[in-house]
């Protein structure tokens, strides 16, 4: 029997990637002393095959929610059931930001300091990563990038801020991105600009989900901007050639609540 704590360790290493990884975290929630969760699962999870999303309950026991969880994501936004406004701040800004290819995704992790506070709850802001294509779908239609970034509570409860990306201008901070992970010093620091790669306008769609990534741990508070923001085609080519699909197939509703922006 896992205590909470470890267990959202472990939620954590999913959602960065490392669940199947021979790699040791830890995390310092901040609620009680850092414990380290060290991933041992024999088969290497991933996006086709053997290790691909319908077969991901079946590498480890860990794994469960991904078959048997009913919230999970992503899902389809059309499918919202009810209107409303979600307030949301942030004090996004320039901010110095490790960046790596995990082997599952493309990552920036963030210094601390940055943040969103939704519902006058506080969540820390740790690390944007990539999904080619989107994994969140409008009426079955995908984008070609999605991005999530990645808050938690000190106590260890995540929010996933999702941006969607579509096909025109160039992204000044993907490009920065692209650059860092192609140059692969993983120790080396970049200044980003989370307020570069959201829209003006945070309207937000709003529902209980999960990790996208093994385990599937579920109570995650998903908020996807439905404003989308652009890319350049030579920059989600390269996203793509990268990180190869890394979109978990859509998931049913269930009767969750969704909120659509008003
Ligand atoms: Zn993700």
């Amino acid at each position: 029997m896992k205590t909470r704590n470890q267990l959202q360790v472990l939620a954590l290493t999913g959602l960065m990637g490392l669940a199947a990884c021979t790699t040791s975290l830890t995390i310092n929630t901040g609620a009680e002393p850092a414990k380290s969760a060290t991933a041992d699962d024999a088969v290497h999870w991933g996006y086709e095959g053997a290790g691909g999303p319908q077969n991901w309950a079946a590498l480890a026991d860990a794994n469960y929610l991904c078959a048997a969880g009913i919230m999970q994501s992503p899902i389809d936004l059309s499918e919202a059931n009810a209107l409303g406004k979600v307030a949301i701040k942030h004090n996004y800004a320039p901010v110095q930001a490790s960046i790596e290819d995990n082997g599952h995704t493309i990552q920036a992790n963030f210094a601390a300091g940055l943040g969103v506070k939704i519902d006058a709850r506080k969540f820390k802001l740790l690390q944007v990563h990539f999904h080619t294509p989107s994994e969140h779908v409008m009426a079955g239609s995908t984008y070609p990038i999605g991005a999530h970034f990645v808050h938690a509570t000190d106590a260890g409860e995540l929010l996933v801020l999702g941006i969607l990306f579509t096909e025109g201008e160039a992204n000044p901070q993907l490009a920065t991105i692209l650059d860092a992970v192609i140059a692969g010093d993983t120790s080396a620091q970049h200044t980003l600009d989370p307020t570069k790669m959201i829209p003006s306008d945070l309207s937000l769609y709003r529902y209980m989900g999960s990790l996208t990534t093994p385990p599937c741990s579920e109570g995650v508070n998903w908020h996807v901007v439905k404003t989308p923001v652009s890319a350049s085609t030579a920059q989600i080519a390269k996203f793509t050639k990268i990180m190869g699909g890394n979109a978990r197939p859509v998931q049913p509703l269930n009767g969750r609540l969704l909120l659509q922006p008003k």
